[in-house]
């Protein structure tokens, strides 16, 4: 076989070599490999008609590949509504960018959309929580916060939408980084609940498209198609203890290639056998759903007084 050659059609050059299967993909081939891949993680039975969908749009990179996917596979599918919401936590410097990327991917690609802001649904911008916490010496990192009240708005907003499904762009390298975290932490609830849906209608249940990807491929697929998405990190980023599990596993990666597709396989079989919790309630100070009679929202921002 040509080794310059593209593997699957053998015709145009490759572009890209794939080194856990070991072929070798063309642009088009690669292209149409993706939104393959995309379409079998969300399933047949989900790709039909009548459905909403909620698209949580960071303006980076793994939101407008997923949205990008998404109107591709449901394009010749009649009656879908997919709707972008993007979230506004109030991150100086950052945010706004993203969301600038955000409305531009929408309006070009025909996308209805929403913007949610931190501000209006806890009174408090993320900055603000941040420096309410280092104020009163609460020892919490920033993206506890953000990812618990983020959760919150795009729950509520997918209710009020009667949306069947809210879709997450968290790629293969994500969900690796979150398998590992949970591990390490010996959190297996939450590792329970990475994997399955609470099963209760106040809880809208999720998709992720690009969970078997891994993220090299997502941002290789960004550019191939031409998306001018938002590249800087947040600026909270580097001091989660995220960040320090997805290094340990990047170079992991480097060294064993697979490594990512083996820990989220074998998770995949773990959870399986373990119950999720299912004590759901409606928080008795905002009246949304979580997991105990206050929600985590509600119970981080009463940790700093700061409860509206
Ligand atoms: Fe929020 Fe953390 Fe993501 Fe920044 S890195 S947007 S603080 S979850
Ligand atoms: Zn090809
Ligand atoms: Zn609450």
């Amino acid at each position: 076989a040509d080794i310059m050659k593209c593997s699957l059609c053998k015709t145009n050059p490759k572009i890209y070599y794939q080194r856990h299967s070991g072929l070798n993909f063309c642009k088009e081939c690669f292209i149409k490999y993706i939104l393959k891949r995309a379409r079998k993680t969300i399933g047949r039975k989900n790709i039909t008609k009548d459905m909403t969908i909620i698209v949580g749009l960071s303006g980076g990179k793994d939101s407008l590949v997923m949205a990008h996917v998404l109107k591709e596979l449901y394009k010749p599918i009649p009656n879908t509504r997919i709707i972008g919401v993007m979230v506004d936590e109030g991150i100086e410097g950052y945010r706004k960018e993203g969301i600038t990327h955000a409305i531009e991917f929408c309006e070009e690609y025909n996308m209805e959309y929403k913007i949610a802001t931190f501000k209006e649904t806890v009174g408090y911008n993320l900055d603000e929580i941040v420096k309410i916490a280092k104020e009163k010496n609460v020892n919490l990192n920033p993206c506890t916060f953000c990812g618990v009240i983020r959760r919150k708005i795009l729950n509520k907003v997918s209710l009020n939408e009667n949306a069947d499904y809210l879709a997450i762009g968290h790629n293969l390298d994500d969900i690796a980084q979150a398998v590992m975290m949970n591990y390490i932490k010996g959190d297996i609830n939450k590792l329970a609940i990475l994997g399955k849906d609470a099963g209760s209608s106040l809880f809208v249940k999720r998709m992720k498209p690009l969970q078997d990807i891994p993220e090299h491929e997502v941002l290789l697929f960004a550019d191939l198609i031409g998306l001018n998405y938002h590249k800087d990190p947040c600026p909270y980023s580097s001091i989660s203890y995220r960040a320090e599990v997805s290094d340990i596993v990047e170079n992991l990666e480097k060294k064993h290639p697979g490594t990512s597709y083996s820990i989220v396989s074998g998770f995949k079989k773990l959870i399986e056998h373990i119950p999720v919790e299912k004590n759901m309630s409606i928080c008795k100070y905002c009246g949304e759903a979580g997991s105990s009679e206050i929600c985590k929202s509600c119970a981080l921002l009463e940790n700093l007084g700061i409860r509206v």
